[in-house]
């Protein structure tokens, strides 16, 4: 990629000092590890700066070879030998065999507990054993969003019809309309709904307002050719098993912490936090042989689950082209920052102008923001660090990878309409409504998701 020499005001890498111009797309790293202006490694120190150059140089390393095979062959598939498979299967097993001796135990000494007749042991381990068993099969949660089957949303439902079958799989019958920005799929029980795990589809109402429908299409085709693999039996079994021993540690170090923190703030008496902290370093040392497995487990999945992801932007560009692909990832993300930052400040121009209806809002705040501040607030928004840690590739490799395919762009057959339309129900003129209930379900705060 070193076809020009970098120009004479090209902005220097602040950790090893090299002059680093931005790539063709824009993008500026180093190859010290340094991932561009406002990196947080610019303000670590020592041994955590170091280590976290290491952990760039690595993922940087994997994501290079990634993106020059996707280059190469002008296509995304995740080739998953039979003996990478097996490994897969064997350290899934292990995993639940891990989890499965924790809940035995546990059902032993609760029974113990039981009949000395020691209720607060009882209650400690009734929990522990609820909580194992939810990390296993997981239990209806609630969730944030109106759930409804997708007929619910003519539009809606006649646009995922037609995705699902330039996708080639089955349109999802259920769709969960949520106040936020992102987009997901998900196979669960819905609470109230549904009995029996339904596959249903989140579309974030927040971000309609930044698309047209054909970028709509695009990111719908994502999550549609997620449906294929997660929810096949080894993305379910080993997706299960990773997120089960992740949340095990979790609760592990969260019970402690909590506790930990909990106490120094109420009491400064120097003995029990001294306690407490025992108790976390304790805790800490026990959970290491999990946190081994589980990071072991996560490296090796890692090649699985960045593949499905590039698999799944790959299947949405050949349908859409990379320019619709790349312009809806950008208004999801976009549309997250503007939540996470300006949405008390548009919450505010709602009442000054009595409008109820925070999307209709949205979308006036984004009209009026000038052309020279939107570009580069979306080439921002598109910015990642590359860690071992994360699952899925970065966004500005994504980006790489969508391009590098090189697939035609469809021909526009009539102009972009934007979006937001598409979620007015049934026998609903307009979507004035629906993002009235929507606003009311943002406000109204409920539990935080991920994803
Ligand atoms: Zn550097
Ligand atoms: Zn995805």
């Amino acid at each position: 990629m070193e076809r020009d020499q970098p120009p004479a005001e090209a902005s220097r890498c602040p950790i090893c000092g090299r002059p680093t111009p931005a790539d063709q797309f824009g993008f500026v790293e180093c190859a010290c590890g340094w991932g561009g202006p406002g990196d947080p490694v610019e303000s670590a120190r020592g041994l955590s700066r170091r280590f976290t150059l290491l952990d760039r140089r690595l993922a940087t390393r994997i994501a290079r070879r990634e993106l020059a095979r996707i280059a190469r062959a002008k296509r995304a598939e995740s080739a998953s030998s039979l003996l990478y498979i097996a490994l897969l299967s064997a350290l899934s097993a292990l995993i639940y065999l891990v989890i499965g001796a924790l809940l035995v135990g546990s059902i032993f000494l609760l029974a113990q507990y039981v009949m000395q007749g020691a209720w607060l042991g009882v209650a400690l381990f009734s929990m522990i054993v609820l909580y194992l068993l939810w990390t296993l099969f997981g239990l209806p949660s609630r969730v944030h969003g109106i759930v409804a089957p997708s007929s619910a949303y003519p539009q809606l439902a006649a646009t995922l019809g037609e995705v699902a079958s330039q996708v080639g799989v089955k349109p999802p019958k259920w769709v969960i309309l949520h106040p936020g920005a992102g987009f997901y799929i998900t196979r669960r029980m819905l609470w109230g709904r549904a009995l029996t795990p339904r596959v249903a589809v989140g579309v974030g109402a927040a971000s309609l307002g930044q698309m047209n429908d054909r970028e709509l299409r695009a990111v719908l085709a994502h999550e549609l050719a997620h449906d294929q693999h997660e929810h096949s039996f080894f993305g379910r079994f080993f997706g299960g098993a990773e997120s089960a021993l992740f949340n095990i540690i979790d609760a592990m170090h969260g019970g402690i912490e909590t506790n930990y923190k909990g106490r120094t703030a109420r009491m400064r008496s120097s003995t029990s936090s001294i306690g407490a902290l025992v108790g976390v370093v304790v805790v800490w040392i026990a959970t290491i042989p999990l946190r081994l497995l589980w990071l072991v487990f996560h490296m090796i999945r890692l090649r699985l689950s960045r593949a499905d992801e590039y698999e799944a932007d790959a299947v949405a560009v050949e349908c859409y082209g990379a320019q619709a692909f790349i312009n809806a990832l950008t208004a999801v993300l976009a549309t997250a920052e503007t939540m996470r930052g300006a949405r008390v400040g548009i919450r505010q121009e709602m009442a000054k102008r009595n409008n109820p209806n925070f999307y209709s809002e949205l979308r006036r705040h984004y009209a009026e923001l000038p052309a020279s501040y939107l570009g580069p607030m979306r080439q921002k928004t598109l910015r990642g660090y590359r860690t071992l840690e994360d699952s899925h590739p970065i966004t500005p490799d994504r980006v790489r990878a969508a391009l590098a395919l090189g697939a035609p762009e469809p021909p526009a057959t009539q102009p972009a309409a934007p979006a937001y339309g598409v979620i007015a129900p049934a026998g609903s003129a307009d979507t004035e409504t629906i993002e009235l209930q929507l606003t009311r379900l943002l406000f109204d705060g409920g539990r935080k998701r991920r994803r």
